[in-house]
């Protein structure tokens, strides 16, 4: 059985806890590997090490920080066939969407590059008599990511590339699912050029998080997943004091106004619903048709674009969507179609006993449509996270906004429409962190920041951008006066002022 390492110093570093977690491959349903589940001690080596190279790092001029950045960014380029092949062997996603999964944190290294620029401080000259002021940002030592399964290379990279360039050393638990692609970032770091010691993957898992969450050294962690774990993970590290920032889960929206362009909204709604197998905290499981006629032509213009999607294994070219991650997954997804039947939501399409021939133990789920949900069904009101779709039939407009407002998640919503003035009036109104326009999956460009609301985000600085730069430094304001001659001045027992 092949087995994984951690990345830790620089190499592959063996388990040592005697726990390993099986990684899968989706499509086949059999084992392929098994990831090492890291100890307490494996953590407090892992950030010992951490803490003795951040030093050099963060005594390095920017400029060369961003130098690894933009050698990093060339290497991911080159190895994108290769890396997507490995993350869609573990994940189950296509080989395409793979390849999207790693552009996408490529392009927040791109932005990482930028590091001299983005950590420039702010100087006021003469604030007050022979006074100048100046602000600066600093690293604040070793920090710690923890990501889900469904992105292994996007997420990760999130966090890492504005961590690493800000001068920060990085320690990165990901997923147990799909180990594999965080330890060849690693490598490519390496290679790279970083330091040892400046970029760590150690795998595990709660034994793992809560010794990073508990450790004096480990000055702020960035954990994205599942909501409950979330809102665990941001109260324990915020009670030791860290600075936290944890994204949750998500069930995004898609309104769909009686103006809009129903055939590119389906096409649109299709990719965002049943891409990844639905496994993506952006996806877009719900669409909110306004009117029954609205509803009607969706719901029609739905069941022939379904009819034309191939499920397939991950390395099939032709295939829109894979396998989901686990059996377990696939099991709960079921038992979530079963639950919307239950409720009276009307099923449309089932995809429970969905087999792809030549792979009856892969992980599949076929898709699913609903109809007629509402908004009192636990189906609606949880995260699914595979690929089934609930249409929701809205009388008004003020019904449509209330709906993603009022979820218990605010992660992403997107409206369909002509009408401009409707579109602002509901970017405006909305509670919820990312806002599409015609767009069915607005994660925001890599120099903008990702965060939802409510449920979805705990903690107040988003995901990359500034928020990034802002998450992994912390300011110092210095105020400096250089007398003139060496007079002195009076004693003073009142606050400084500037009158
Ligand atoms: P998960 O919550 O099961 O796991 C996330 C991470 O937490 C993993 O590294 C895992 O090992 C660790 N973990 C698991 N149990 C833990 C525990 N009890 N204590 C501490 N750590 C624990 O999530 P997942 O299934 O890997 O990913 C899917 C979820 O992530 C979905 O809910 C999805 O919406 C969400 N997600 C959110 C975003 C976002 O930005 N909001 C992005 C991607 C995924």
């Amino acid at each position: 059985m092949r087995e994984i390492t951690h990345f830790i110093g620089g190499q592959a570093v063996r388990g040592a806890s005697e726990r390993f977690s099986d990684v899968f491959n989706p499509s086949t349903g059999q084992v392929q590997a098994r990831a090492p589940l890291a100890s307490d001690a494996e953590v407090n080596a892992c950030v010992a090490n951490a803490v003795a190279a951040q030093i050099g790092w963060a005594a390095t001029n920017p400029q060369r920080r961003a130098r690894v950045m933009f050698e990093f960014k060339r290497l991911l380029e080159r190895d994108l066939q290769s890396l997507a092949e490995l993350l869609s062997s573990e994940h189950g996603k296509v080989v395409a969407d793979s390849k999207g999964d790693i552009q996408r944190g490529l392009e927040v290294i791109e932005f990482a590059c930028g590091i001299p620029h983005l950590m420039k401080g702010e100087y006021t000259a003469g604030a007050g008599p022979g006074i100048d002021v100046y602000s600066l940002r600093q690293p604040l030592g070793v920090v710690a990511g923890i990501t889900p399964f469904n992105f292994p290379a996007m997420i990760p990279m999130w966090m890492c590339g504005p961590a690493i360039a800000c001068g920060n050393a990085f320690i990165l638990k990901p997923s147990e699912r799909d180990p594999s692609v965080p330890v060849r970032l690693g490598e490519l770091l390496m290679e790279a050029g970083l330091p040892a010691g400046i970029f760590n993957v150690l795998h595990g898992d709660k034994t793992a998080v809560d010794a990073l969450l508990d450790h004096k050294d480990v000055k702020a962690v960035s954990f994205v997943g599942s909501s409950d774990i979330a809102q665990q993970v941001y109260a324990r590290g915020a009670a030791a004091g860290k600075r936290m920032q944890c994204m949750g889960g998500a069930k995004n929206h898609g309104i769909i106004l009686p103006d809009a362009d129903f055939d590119q909204a389906v096409a649109d709604i299709m990719g965002a619903a049943y891409g990844s197998a639905g496994e993506r905290c952006m996806a877009l499981p719900v669409v909110v048709a306004v009117g029954d006629k609205t509803a009607d032509i969706m719901r029609e213009k739905l069941i022939e674009a379904i009819g034309k999607l191939r499920v397939g294994i991950s390395s099939d070219e032709e295939a829109h969507f894979g396998p989901v991650v686990s059996a377990a997954h696939k099991a709960r997804i079921e038992d979530y179609i079963q639950m919307g039947i239950d409720e009276g939501a009307d099923l449309v399409l089932d995809g429970r006993g969905f087999t792809l021939p030549g792979h009856e133990d892969g992980f599949f789920v076929g898709p699913t449509l609903f109809d007629h949900v509402r908004p009192d069904m636990k189906s609606y009101q949880d995260e699914i996270f595979g690929p089934v779709l609930q249409i929701m039939r809205a009388d008004s407009f003020e019904e449509a906004l209330s709906w993603p407002s009022q979820h218990q998640y605010g992660n992403g919503v997107a409206i369909f429409t002509r009408n401009g003035d409707a579109a602002r009036e509901f970017a405006e109104q909305v509670e919820v962190g990312m806002v599409g326009i015609n767009v069915p999956i607005p994660v925001p460009v890599a120099y903008h920041s990702f965060g939802g609301w409510k449920r979805s985000g705990f903690g107040d600085l988003n995901q990359y951008g500034m928020d990034g730069v802002r998450f992994y430094t912390r300011a110092k304001t210095v105020t400096q006066r250089w007398p003139k001659g060496g007079a002195v001045t009076d004693q003073s027992f009142i606050i400084p002022t500037m009158r």
